[in-house]
């Protein structure tokens, strides 16, 4: 069940704004402040002032210029009026009233002039620009954005591999497959001799394709662990750049400091930021076409006997330019796939061994529940659960920390005192059970796991796990026909028992959704359509979106397709909570008050 969800402001980027603000305190001081200092200095008033002045004997001082008078008063201050040619009197009134002939100003020099009009106002301005250009060269060096904005050479990063600290292939969990594929890498790494004399050339480059999370960056590092060479590391878009020329010019650099520190890996994360399919079109991004040829030709020109393997990193391979996977580049893929049961249970067992941890936990059930989890959310999964028990005041890691980590990170974390009115919980029960009871009574439905109905941080506000008892690869249509019936199982329980709907089946209808549009346009699952593909998927590694490969009124009838499947499984979830409506009250009153309960319990109550 799904809250609805709320829309974050958007926040602005903390550097634009202060930049802002640096220019509009400069502007400011430029327009107010300068020339205030400028006119503090001498003040310009009229001849009147200068005699009333005069008069009032506040005059000490004055220097009589063929153009101007300056004078002094007696807090020193100086003054500038213009001089009457015609008034004679003056200076027998100046020296009437006792004032001092004498230096009262002196003209400055054309270069004090321009000192002070022109170079003085702008040193704040360059002082300030100096100070930017550093911090964002720091930046740069860090890899962070803007690199290379106010000019400075950016240095590519390097690691130098010591033999006891660096990461080995033991540290990669459950990629056996993708190890091996590396072991003739590391082999070239360590002697490449032996393959230079029987006149074997070694691939150059090897593509880890891969899910987000999945370890290829940890693999990467673990090749160069192994042969003990150094590691040098770059994200793809660490060489797009704001000026032309930029990337190319750090690929070439990249590639000088390899070939000097040769035997080494060079490894290039998100690879496709650079190599994206060049257009043939108008259109191109001149920048990134730049930097991704000059890759090329670096592939091409370095001797590989040398030994510089460049390992690169994408999750989305389709959008790969063809020509980085010729011969003599990247012409060796490794996939590095999401871990399945044995993989995610290995990978439990490597982080597991890391925290402290009570003997005997069952790392089966864990890895059962997180099919489809990554090994950086398994990572993860652990190191939650180690908070969980430093939460619960525990000095072990317990079964139950990890189960709970499991919730955090599939469904978020428990939301404290989240306000669910009373009837609300009550609806949420039902919506909850009702997915389960949907799944129990059909056949091709995996056993409900756990149901609870605590709200989570990701918006959740309850959920009902099922879990599969071993990995699956294939799906039925009928089991995926049971599934979207689950799907519609929370809506149709509150259906029966309130006789009115929430809009809490949002994220059912999608998923259920999804599997029929599936059935109808990917998997040739319905009549109409036979064995006909109506769906492309894009983005394999990345969620798999689809686009529809089919006339518009093709189109039509599968959303009409769609429609009907959901609909027929909705029924029929519908049906089956009417049979079985007491049972439904039973275990929904029961969660109610126990808020989570698990399959055994659940099961125990169907069953009765
Ligand atoms: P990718 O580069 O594929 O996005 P990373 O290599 O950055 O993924 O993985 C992120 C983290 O997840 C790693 O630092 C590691 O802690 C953990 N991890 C991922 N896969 C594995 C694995 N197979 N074995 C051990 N740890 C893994
Ligand atoms: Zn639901």
């Amino acid at each position: 069940m799904q809250e609805q969800p709320q829309k974050e402001p958007q926040r602005k980027s903390p550097f634009i704004v202060s930049y802002l603000i640096v220019l509009l305190a400069i502007m400011l001081m430029n327009a107010f402040l300068f020339p205030a200092i400028a006119s503090n200095r001498i003040k310009d008033v009229d001849y009147g002032t200068f005699l009333r002045m005069l008069d009032e004997k506040t005059l000490t001082t004055v220097q009589i210029e063929d153009e101007q008078i300056y004078f002094k008063d007696k807090e020193e201050k100086t003054y500038v009026t213009n001089s009457i040619p015609q008034d004679l009197e003056i200076v027998n009134r100046l020296r009437d009233a006792n004032v001092e002939f004498g230096r009262v100003y002196k003209q400055q020099s054309l270069l004090a002039t321009i000192l002070q009009n022109w170079i003085l106002p702008f040193l704040p301005l360059f002082l300030i620009g100096t100070l930017i250009g550093r911090k964002m060269n720091a930046m740069a060096k860090n890899g962070g954005p803007n690199a290379m904005m106010f000019g400075g050479k950016n240095q590519v990063k390097q690691y130098v591999v010591d033999a006891e600290c660096s990461v080995k292939f033991s540290d990669v969990a459950g990629q056996e497959e993708a190890k091996e594929a590396l072991a003739e890498i590391v082999d070239f790494l360590h002697d490449p001799k032996k393959y230079e004399e029987i006149g074997a050339r070694l691939p150059k480059g090897a593509l880890l394709v891969g899910p987000p999370g999945t370890g290829k960056t940890l693999m990467a590092k673990a090749v160069a662990g192994e042969a003990g060479v150094p590691f040098f590391s770059i994200a793809g878009s660490e060489f797009v750049e704001m000026f032309v020329g930029m990337g190319a010019s750090k690929v070439r650099d990249l590639f000088k400091q390899a070939g000097e520190k040769a035997p080494c890996i060079v490894f290039i994360d998100e690879i496709d930021t650079i190599g994206k399919k060049r257009d043939t079109g108008h259109g191109g991004n001149d920048e990134r076409e730049q930097t991704l040829n000059q890759l090329l030709t670096e592939m091409d020109g370095f001797d590989a006997t040398k030994g510089v393997v460049i390992l690169a990193a994408t999750n989305r391979p389709e959008s790969l330019d063809p020509a980085l996977l010729r011969p003599g580049r990247f012409d060796r893929r490794v996939p590095v796939e999401l871990p399945d049961l044995k993989g995610r249970e290995s990978i439990l067992k490597l982080y597991i061994e890391r925290v402290k941890a009570e003997p005997g936990i069952d790392l089966n059930v864990i890895a059962r529940m997180t099919s489809g989890a990554s090994g950086a959310e398994l990572s993860n999964m652990v190191n939650e659960a180690a908070l969980h028990a430093i939460r619960m005041g525990r000095k072990l890691v317990a079964q139950e920390d990890l189960q709970e980590a499991v919730d955090t990170v599939l469904a978020g974390a428990q939301k404290k005192n989240a306000i669910m009115s009373d009837h609300e919980k009550k609806i949420v029960s039902y919506h909850e059970v009702g997915h389960a009871l949907v799944a129990a009574l059909q056949s091709h439905s995996a056993p409900v796991q756990k149901i609870t109905i605590v709200p989570r941080t990701s918006g959740a506000l309850g959920f009902t796990m099922q879990v599969e008892q071993n990995d699956h690869v294939l799906m039925t249509k009928e089991e995926i026909l049971d599934k979207i019936a689950v799907f519609t199982g929370g809506r149709a329980a509150e259906e029966v028992k309130f006789g009115s709907i929430t809009t809490g089946a949002s994220n059912d209808i999608e998923q259920a959704t999804k599997l029929a549009r599936g059935m109808v346009a990917r998997y040739g699952m319905s009549d109409e359509f036979d064995m006909v593909a109506l769906e492309t998927v894009q983005n394999a590694y990345l969620g798999g979106d689809a686009s529809l490969a089919c006339s518009a009124q093709t189109a039509a009838e599968i959303d009409a397709k769609v429609v009907a499947i959901v609909k027929a499984q909705h029924e029929k979830a519908l049906r089956l909570l009417n049979e079985n409506k007491e049972k439904l009250d039973e275990i929904s009153e029961y969660l109610y008050v126990k808020e989570t309960i698990t399959g055994e319990e659940f099961m125990q109550i169907l069953n009765k």
